[in-house]
C-alpha cells in the first residue's frame, strides 16, 4: 500500500492539489493519504513554516504531493522547499516536457552546483562556489541513464569549454552513458537552450546541473503552453516528492482560475514512480481528451474554473475504465 503525504502549501497549491489528489484516489482507491500543512501561510498562523515533527510525518510517506509555497522576502523565513529537498536528499529533479512535437525529459541536479550554499560577501566582491561532485554527478547521471535506456538517448547539458567543475561532470555522466548502453552527447548549456526550442525533436533525456537546469526548463515551457502545464519529480534514494513546475501564484490565487494540469501530471508521475505506468496513462489521456474536446482554464484561452476542469478530467478517468 502507498501512503502518500498531502501538502497543499500555499496560494493556487489549495486550488490544484486537492484536484490531483481526487483523481489520484480515484483512479487508486487502495492509496492512503494524509494532509501535511507546511508554508508561508502555516509560519504566518504559528511562526513555525516546517518543524521536525512535520519532516518526520513528510519521511514517514511513500510519496509526496506537493503544491506550492509562497517565499517571503523576510530575511527570517527559511525556504521551506530548499529544507526538504535537503533534509530528504531529493537530488533527481526530473521535469517532462511533452507536447505536439516535444517529448523531452530534462533531468536538473538538485542539490549542489551553483545551489551548494557555499557563499560569502567580502567589502568588495561576493563569492558563490560552484561544488560538482563525484558521488553527486554519478548518482544523477546513473539516474538519468536509467531514465534514457528504455527511449532514444542522453544529451548531457554543461559548459565545459569555461568551467573546470562542468569537465568533472561531463566526463562522469558520459563514462556512465557508455556503462549504461546509452547513446550520448554533450552541448553546451547557451547553444543547447536556444536548440531545444528551435529543434525540440533533437532531444529526448537531457541531464544537467543544478542552475542549468532550472533555466533549461523553464525555457522549455515556451514549447508547452506555459507554467501551468509542467509537471516535476524530485527523487531520492528513499523519498519521491511530486509538484507542479510553478509556484504559488498569489496573483491569481483563490480565484477558481488556476490550470490544474501541471498538479495533475505531477500525479500521474507519482503513479508512474510506483510503476502503475497504465493509470498514469490514463490520467495522461483524460487530460488530452478534456483539452481536445475545448474545456480549458484561462491560461489555455479557456474558460473553465480549476474546479469545473478537474471534474471533467474525473470523468473522462472513469469513462476510460
Ligand atoms: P512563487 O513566489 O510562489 O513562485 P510566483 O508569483 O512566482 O509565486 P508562479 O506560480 O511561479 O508565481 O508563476 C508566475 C505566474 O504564472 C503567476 O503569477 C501566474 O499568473 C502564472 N501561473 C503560474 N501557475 C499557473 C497555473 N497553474 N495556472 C495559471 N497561471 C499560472
Ligand atoms: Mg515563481
Amino acid at each position: 500500500m502507498v501512503k502518500v503525504a498531502v501538502v497543499e502549501g500555499d496560494g493556487i497549491g489549495q486550488e490544484v492539489v486537492p484536484v490531483a489528489r481526487e483523481i489520484l484516489a480515484a483512479v487508486r482507491p487502495d492509496f492512503e493519504f494524509f494532509d501535511v500543512e507546511v508554508g508561508y501561510g502555516r509560519w504566518e498562523r504559528t511562526g513555525s513554516a516546517c518543524d521536525d515533527e512535520t519532516m518526520n510525518d513528510l519521511r514517514s510517506a511513500d510519496a509526496i504531493l506537493f503544491g506550492a509555497v509562497t517565499t517571503p522576502p523576510d530575511p527570517d523565513y527559511r525556504s521551506v522547499l530548499l529544507q526538504i529537498r535537503h533534509d530528504l536528499d531529493l537530488y533527481a529533479n526530473v521535469r517532462p516536457i511533452r507536447g505536439d512535437n516535444v517529448d523531452v525529459v530534462i533531468v536538473r541536479e538538485n542539490t549542489e552546483g551553483l545551489y551548494s550554499g557555499i557563499e560569502w560577501t567580502e567589502p568588495d566582491r561576493a563569492c558563490t562556489v560552484r561544488v560538482v561532485s563525484r558521488r553527486g554527478s554519478e548518482r544523477i547521471a546513473r539516474y538519468a541513464c536509467t531514465l534514457a535506456k528504455p527511449r532514444r538517448h542522453l544529451t548531457v547539458g554543461n559548459k565545459a569549454n569555461v568551467l573546470k567543475s562542468d569537465c568533472l561532470f561531463v566526463e562522469i555522466c558520459t563514462a556512465e552513458a557508455v556503462r549504461a548502453g546509452v547513446p550520448c552527447t554533450t552541448r553546451y548549456i547557451d547553444a543547447l537552450c536556444l536548440d531545444l526550442l528551435m529543434r525540440p525533436d533533437r532531444y529526448d533525456v537531457i541531464v544537467t546541473t543544478n542552475m542549468f537546469g532550472d533555466i533549461l526548463s523553464d525555457a522549455a515551457a515556451y514549447l508547452v503552453g506555459g507554467l501551468g502545464m509542467l509537471p516535476s519529480a524530485n527523487i531520492g534514494e528513499r523519498h519521491a516528492f511530486f509538484e507542479p513546475v510553478h509556484g504559488s501564484a498569489p496573483d491569481i490565487a483563490g480565484q477558481n482560475v488556476a490550470n490544474p494540469i501541471a498538479a495533475i501530471r505531477s500525479a500521474a508521475m507519482l503513479l508512474s514512480h510506483f510503476g502503475d505506468t497504465a493509470s498514469a496513462a490514463a490520467v495522461e489521456e483524460a487530460v488530452g481528451r478534456v483539452i481536445g474536446a475545448g474545456i480549458r482554464t484561462r491560461d489555455l484561452g479557456g474558460a473553465a474554473g480549476t474546479r469545473e476542469f478537474g471534474a471533467a478530467v474525473l470523468r473522462e478517468v472513469g469513462r476510460g475504465k
